[in-house]
């Protein structure tokens, strides 16, 4: 599915595009739409296979629950705010405001509002080739469609790892996922065993928020201590119904056609002869992350881990003057939505200076 809001769909070149919909793309929308540089927001297909990337349009977080540390949001009621703040046609399909300050999805749709509130034009579409090499930049989206930028902000994110499991693939959809919140609450879910893998903050969210539905949470994790932050490390150690499973892995995920995932067997890293299967009817991975990085064609540089590489320290200049990066597809180390809202504005102010010192506006 593809569509615009905004006016005009810039027949000509444009000034500056923003890939993606997390908050670094909103942040630089909001600072080059008040720059005036009447940017274009490519905020994503809605496409099964999105969904089943986790790729969405408003990113990462519209996959999570509560934000606790966005600066500015503390816990409180925000219903009215919300209901006056988001555009009635939007907000008709939001989920009521659970009245603890702030939850992933009402921050992004308030981010994507005050973008459009000051002129950000918006395509619902992805971008699935770049030309780089040639000025003014060429982007060609899903649909067929063709723009031209002097100057691009590359803010498309990363997505959730799943551990390669051919069984993990098999079961998508019928018990497998990589975001208890967007599945937790199907009744295949409801008072049963469930699993999730990993020892992040994102394990440590997605344990808590499932042991909300399931029965029992086995938390299967490969070393004997968490990565997460303490205070969400404490959280799940704390809940009665997560039962931590320690130096372990899952090797395979079990099933059948009819059922979908009946189990998962467990193999512990300490003995690799010793295994045990545990009956759940869910699987759930948090095992960190991809750049969403494929669609650059290898016309940006990028790291190792292939994240957008920043040239310049402090800056958001990439390998081709006039595309910058901001948000997490170019920071594997803090990934954070207030980190990513920083850089998307700092990629903004970049563009803008860079724009201006080439005679563009
Ligand atoms: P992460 O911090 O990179 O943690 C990934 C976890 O998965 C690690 O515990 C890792 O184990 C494990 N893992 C990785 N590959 C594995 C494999 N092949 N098999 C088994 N286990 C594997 O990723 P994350 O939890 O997604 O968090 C990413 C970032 O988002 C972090 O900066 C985090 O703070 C942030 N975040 C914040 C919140 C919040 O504040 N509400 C919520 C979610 C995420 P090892 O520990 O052994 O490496």
């Amino acid at each position: 599915m593809a569509g615009t809001s905004g006016k005009s769909t810039h027949p000509g070149s444009l000034s500056v595009v923003i890939i993606g919909s997390g908050p670094a793309a909103w942040a630089a929308a909001i600072y080059a739409a008040r720059a005036n540089l009447r940017p274009l927001v490519i905020e994503g297909a809605v496409t099964e296979e999105n969904r089943l990337k986790g790729t969405l349009p408003l990113g990462q977080l519209a996959l999570t629950t509560e934000v606790e540390n966005y600066p500015g949001y503390a816990a409180g009621g925000l219903a009215e705010y919300l209901d006056s703040a988001i555009d009635a046609d939007r907000r008709k399909y939001m989920p009521p405001h659970g009245g603890h300050g702030i939850s992933g999805p009402e921050l992004m749709e308030l981010m994507r509002q005050q973008a459009v509130n000051f002129g950000t034009e918006i395509l619902t579409d992805d971008v699935v080739e770049v030309n780089f090499r040639k000025r003014p930049f060429e982007l060609t989206c899903l649909e067929g469609r063709r723009l031209k930028s002097q100057s691009v902000i590359v803010a498309t994110g990363a997505r959730a790892n799943y551990l390669g499991l051919p069984s993990e693939e098999r079961f998508k959809n019928q018990g497998v996922s990589a975001c208890a919140v967007c599945d937790g609450a199907l009744p295949r879910f409801r008072n049963r065993p469930l699993v999730v893998v990993g020892g992040g903050d994102s394990a440590m969210e997605e344990s808590t928020f499932l042991s909300k539905f399931a029965s029992t949470v086995y938390l299967v994790h490969r070393r004997d201590a968490f990565r997460a932050s303490k205070i969400m490390a404490d959280r799940v150690l704390a809940n009665k119904k997560i039962q931590v499973k320690w130096n372990s892995i899952v090797d395979e995920v079990l099933g059948s056609d009819e059922q979908g995932v009946t189990g998962v067997r467990v193999r512990s890293t300490v003995d690799k002869a010793k295994h045990e299967e545990l009956a759940v009817s869910g699987y759930f991975a948090a095992i960190g992350h991809t750049p969403n990085t494929d669609f650059l064609g290898g016309q940006l540089e990028l790291t190792e881990k292939r994240y957008i590489k920043w040239t310049t320290p402090a800056r958001t200049y990439t390998s081709v003057e006039g595309v910058f990066a901001a948000g997490d597809v170019a920071d594997d180390y803090y990934r954070q939505a207030i980190t990513a809202a920083g850089s998307g504005c700092m990629a903004a102010l970049d563009a803008e200076r860079w724009l201006a010192s080439k005679g563009f506006h």
